[in-house]
């Protein structure tokens, strides 16, 4: 409490740029929530910058007011207004910008996806700089997350520093290296951005196309760059890295990979409001009700209580490893299993396609495709479901293997990314036997998925108890973001005792 109250009481320590307030965007929104709580907990003063989009869910916002200040911000050669609002959420003081611009940003009844998306993003950039910047606060470290932020790093450096603003460090975490935000040089000038000076391969020229690349300014200008896990982190300075392996090879002397924890408060099967029954690691019975609860509601009928239930909870997206998906539902039916799959596509050839499955299976009693985004039905599936499968062609970090451990479903997972550091296979020998939590394959072929699922099936059905002891184990490790925070935090700390000690020499 002390400890608290005493570094509570400091200026602003970190200053979080993010994007995504809804969950419906992907895990972002839980990543940024997550570490800002978690790095409040240890005592620092987050405060969050968001757009005001007009399809925020409003209903997560306390105290949303407007302020009665305006903020003048530049843009493609002109200044325009933005009404600065504030709330909270979970806890987190937010900033909402709301542009006064004849474009509409953030005001199209979608987060993103927009054909203006780098106008929208740069315009955010520069106008969240300028809150900051006008605000007078102290801020020791501006966290990026995502190109669509990353301008922010170059501004920062080129037209703010110079103006005394210069306590400031700055961090960019790239939560997918897919998506860079690139756009044909001059587009760069909108924001302030000098083009001819940025546009230069050591800069943010892009390293094929001849564009503009946002993220790879974002590494270039920023004090620290992270990814979401080691191993993505690993992956991304060869192919994984999208054209960028080269500039995080140059730059990765600040360049690090840390796993993302997961929100234990919201994910917590004791707690859990959305579940027929609450349950822990030494009352498993509780979770044979919510299996006996969910079958109810999907439909699914069985003789036999224990037939095991297979799990996936996913945005349908070639990243997930589609044509393993489909192959794991056609294989547990062969192995007598039962599969849920919710999942939602934004590509609407492949929703029609997984429309077409759950059309061929919709009299079978075994398997059940629910094609839509629905939390609380996924509270329900990680809760019942006894394994859970996650066949990523890629996955920067990926939370849904941490939340299915923590609900006592077993993953079942591709070797790539993040699922490298949080699933270890229960039958190699290499690694140490307490680290062991699921089950792995390594190639992209329907093969390896398939001996993977048998031998899982193999252990559930041929050894219960050895089964029983993997879920408990499974359910009592620790995915809080108790060890990322402090990770971020010696980061942080580090890199303003650098600043520091330059501005005293
Ligand atoms: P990504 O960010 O690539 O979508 P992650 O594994 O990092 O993947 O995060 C996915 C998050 O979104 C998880 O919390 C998962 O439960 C949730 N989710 C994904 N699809 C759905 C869906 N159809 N309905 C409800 N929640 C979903």
């Amino acid at each position: 409490e002390a400890y608290f109250a005493c570094k509570g009481a400091k200026e602003s320590d970190v200053m979080e740029t993010f994007l995504k307030l809804t969950k419906q965007v992907g895990g972002l929104a839980d990543v940024v929530t997550g570490l800002g709580k978690a790095l409040q907990t240890k005592g620092h003063l987050v405060e969050i910058v968001l757009p005001k989009y007009d399809c925020m869910q409003l209903d997560q916002i306390t105290n949303l007011k407007v302020l009665d200040v305006v903020i003048q911000s530049y843009f493609d050669g002109n200044l325009f207004s933005n009404n600065v609002w504030t709330g909270t959420v979970e806890g987190l003081p937010v900033y909402f910008i709301e542009p006064q611009h004849p474009s509409k940003f953030f005001w199209r009844a979608q987060y993103y996806g927009e054909h203006d998306d780098f106008k929208c993003y740069s315009y955010f950039s520069r106008a969240a700089l300028e809150l900051l910047y006008q605000s007078g606060k102290k801020i020791d470290i501006i966290h990026c997350h995502d190109w669509q932020t990353a301008f922010v790093a170059p501004l920062y450096w080129d037209i703010y520093a110079t103006r005394g603003f210069s306590s400031a460090r700055i961090c960019f975490t790239c939560h997918n290296f897919e998506y860079q935000g690139t756009a044909p040089a001059p587009d760069l000038s909108y924001c302030g951005l000098d083009v001819e000076q940025l546009d230069r391969p050591d800069r943010m020229q892009d390293n094929a196309h001849g564009r503009i690349n946002v993220a790879k300014g974002g590494i270039v200008y920023s004090n620290i760059v992270t990814t979401v896990s080691p191993t993505y982190a690993l992956e991304v300075r060869s192919e994984g890295g999208r054209g960028l392996q080269d500039t995080l090879k140059m730059h990765s002397r600040k360049f690090v990979g840390i796993l993302n924890g997961i929100d234990t408060g919201t994910w917590n099967p004791s707690t859990d409001r959305f579940l027929a029954v609450q349950y822990s690691a030494t009352d498993l019975q509780g979770k044979a009700a919510n299996k006996a609860f969910l079958r109810k509601q999907l439909g699914l009928y069985s003789e036999d209580a224990s037939q095991p239930l297979v799990a996936c909870i996913t945005r349908l997206v070639p990243q997930k490893g589609l044509h393993l998906i489909r192959h794991a539902i056609y294989k547990t039916a062969e192995l007598e299993g039962q599969f849920v799959l919710l999942g939602s596509s934004p590509v609407p050839h492949i929703q029609r396609e997984f429309e077409g499955v759950a059309d061929q299976f919709q009299k079978n009693n075994n398997i059940r495709l629910i094609l839509k985004y629905d939390e609380a039905l996924s509270h329900c599936i990680y809760a019942a479901s006894d394994m859970f499968i996650i066949p990523s062609m890629f996955e920067p970090c990926g939370l849904t293997q941490m939340i299915a451990m923590r609900y006592g479903s077993v993953p079942i997972v591709r070797q790539t990314g993040g699922l490298c550091d949080s699933v270890f296979d229960f039958d190699d020998e290499t690694i140490p036997v307490e680290l062991r939590n699921g089950f792995t394959f390594a190639r992209t072929d329907e093969q390896d998925l398939s001996s993977c699922l048998e031998r899982a099936f193999s252990y559930y059905s041929r050894k219960p108890m050895v089964w029983k002891q993997l879920v408990q184990k499974d359910m009592q490790i620790d995915f809080s973001w108790d060890s990322p925070a402090s990770q971020y935090e010696n980061l942080y700390q580090s890199a303003v005792a650098q600043a520091r000690g330059a501005a005293q020499t």
